[in-house]
């Protein structure tokens, strides 16, 4: 009988063992077509299973209550404030790797190696090719003149993506500029900021607006959608400067969680990210800015033609957040 029972455990331990395979689980704010390309390239090269959470709202908060029992290892999110705000938050460690420090420039990662930047993104202005004409767009700032009254359409002021714009225009131009930016803006408006960035494009289609503001990549989305197609076929993409400065820039990117229970794997999806095979599926899926130099930008990205990035570092913009936010609720931009 006892010798019955070790055979029977030994063979509940053989049936158990591919459960012991190596893993990584991901907490992700990205959407989930886009980075499932990402963990399949990865476990058909490493043969590592990726977990991925897709985490609307609270990430911080989750990681935070989960504390050391978290199952994740690796995150993934947009925007830079959001990635200041885990590594404040005290649930993500340094990562000290060679291959993440060759692939991804310098300015686009944490000096403290807290978090890295994955892809980068344009906040630009999207302009109905009917009624805008060339060079009537070219800074941020002109966007608060008054020619543009009843013409401009943007999402809320207070999303991550214009508190961004704002916090880095105040970096530029200061507080008090930059509210009397936020409120000829605001003046401005078609009508009350309100969806994203492309229903402002359906908004331009429909003749509601001439020109948005609204992230580059939308513009391959809403190509590839047959009934946004139109509404991308309205616009064109302009990127506008700061007045002494270039195009607003941010970034999506990763962290490595302080308790995650599966460094080794962790690090490996995370170098993974940073190859010249994901940082393609980037470019490609999403028409996102890859990070790493020498990945060719998709056609589609290239087709928008060059311009100068703005050259403040992200995580001044990251510190101007607070501030932002506090100016777009003492000018009720979303009122
Ligand atoms: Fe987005």
């Amino acid at each position: 009988m006892t010798c019955r029972m070790l055979s029977l455990s030994v063979s509940m331990l053989a049936l158990a063992a591919p459960a012991l395979a190596e893993e990584v689980n991901v907490y992700s704010l990205r959407q989930p077509d886009l980075i499932q390309p990402l963990m399949d390239a990865f476990t058909a090269e490493t043969g590592i299973t990726v977990n991925v959470a897709h985490i609307e709202k609270g990430m911080v908060e989750r990681l935070q209550s989960e504390g050391d029992r978290s199952p994740a290892d690796v995150i993934l999110t947009v925007d830079i404030s959001k990635l200041a705000q885990v590594v404040d938050a005290g649930v993500t460690q340094p990562v000290t790797s060679e291959v993440l420090a060759a692939n991804i420039p310098a300015e686009l990662r944490d000096p403290g190696n807290q978090w890295f930047g994955l892809t980068a993104r344009a906040r630009i202005v999207y302009a109905s090719n009917e009624r805008v004409k060339d060079g009537e767009v070219t800074t941020y700032e002109d966007l608060a003149d008054p020619k543009w009254k009843g013409r401009i359409c943007t999402r809320p002021g207070t999303h991550d993506y214009n508190l961004g714009l704002t916090a880095a225009m105040i970096v530029h131009d200061g507080y008090d500029a930059t509210k009397a930016w936020a409120e000829g803006l605001k003046a401005n408006l078609a009508k009350k900021p309100q969806g994203g960035d492309r229903d402002q494009v359906k908004s331009i289609w429909t003749g509601e607006c001439d020109i948005s503001l609204g992230n580059t990549y939308y513009m391959g989305a809403m190509l590839k959608d047959p009934e946004q197609k139109e509404w991308a076929n309205s616009v064109r993409i302009i990127y506008p400067t700061f007045k002494e400065g270039g195009s607003h820039l941010n970034v999506s990117g990763m962290a490595m969680t302080k308790s995650a229970p599966n460094k080794d794997a962790a690090l490996k999806l995370m170098e993974f990210l940073s190859s010249d095979e994901a940082q393609a599926i980037y470019a490609e899926a999403n028409n996102e800015f890859p990070v790493k130099p020498g990945v060719k930008q998709s056609d589609l990205v290239a087709s928008w033609g060059t311009f100068t990035p703005d050259s403040i570092n992200l995580m001044e913009v990251a510190k101007e957040r607070p501030a932002a936010l506090k100016l777009m609720e003492e000018v009720n931009f979303d009122g």
